[in-house]
């Protein structure tokens, strides 16, 4: 899948998930308006950490020359491109890498402040600013990722510091989805690395029926129901997300200004209902 609709999938995934509106499940409560509407962003950059392991990817090119150095390290640590990032281990570390971060705090001592977690803080502005770039939203990739995700950071640290509980799990998902949207492309992803098992010869010389498409030869998962990654079919297939993303994140930012969207909700309900 493309780094853009990786983003993507990542900001409707979030949407779903924590939206407590009747379009999303609502799986993980407690989350305000502010969080469904930053987290999406943070969730859709975190959807793009596995393809950290890639030497031309987002990451890789977004503070240079230190993020190229990482990306080769990443690489070189998984095994290579769609190894190590894309099984569950992979998720696992990403995740627990945030979760450690999370108890990073600068302490102001009994100034305005009080103590500021800077490691959620620093977190939300590199994955904020990596979805930003990867979803194209303006033409400028240089600065203005940064600094939205820089303001969107202190805003969130001073007024809403409550807010960074969800980091990790907002890594977990992003991650998570990012595996899955690999997973229905052609190539699959190997899921159980550093494990590697590779599928039955019989499955592979044809006698398999089209289980080879599921099992490939080198031990990788597919459920190729996009094809091939960047396919005509992708696009289709995003168009629905991101409609489904927007329509979740517009709808946090207008019931946070105090309009009654569940009346405006009832009504679009009854036009289409009995
Ligand atoms: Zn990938």
């Amino acid at each position: 899948m493309m780094g853009g609709n990786h983003a993507a999938t990542g900001a409707a995934a979030w949407v779903a998930v924590t939206a407590s509106t009747p379009i999303a499940f609502g799986w993980y409560p407690g989350v305000s308006n502010a969080g469904v509407i930053v987290g999406s962003l943070v969730c859709a950059g975190a959807a793009l950490l596995p393809d950290a392991d890639h030497h031309s990817g987002t990451i890789a090119n977004s503070l240079k020359p230190v993020s190229n150095a990482v990306a080769r390290a990443v690489g070189k640590l998984s095994g290579g491109h769609r190894k190590g990032t894309h099984s569950i281990l992979g998720v696992a570390v990403f995740t627990a890498i945030a979760w450690l971060l999370s108890f990073l705090t600068l302490d102001t001592g009994d100034g305005l402040f009080g103590a500021i977690l800077i490691g959620p803080g620093i977190m939300c502005v590199l994955l904020v600013s990596y979805a930003l770039k990867a979803l194209k939203i303006t033409r400028d990739t240089k600065l203005l990722p940064w600094t939205t995700s820089i303001t969107l950071a202190v805003l969130i640290a001073v007024f809403a510091p409550e807010e960074w509980y969800w980091m990790p799990f907002s890594v977990a998902l992003g991650c998570t989805v990012h595996i899955l949207g690999d997973m229905i492309t052609t190539n699959g992803v190997p899921l159980l690395w550093p494990l590697k098992f590779r599928s039955p010869r019989w499955m592979r010389d044809g006698r398999g029926l089209e289980l080879d498409m599921i099992w490939r030869s080198g031990g990788n998962i597919s459920i190729p129901i996009l094809g091939d990654a960047g396919s005509v079919r992708e696009w289709i297939f995003l168009v629905p997300v991101s409609l489904y993303a927007i329509v979740g994140i517009v709808w946090a930012f207008l019931d946070q200004m105090g309009y009654d969207t569940m009346a405006v909700w009832n009504q679009v309900v009854g036009l289409f209902g009995a």
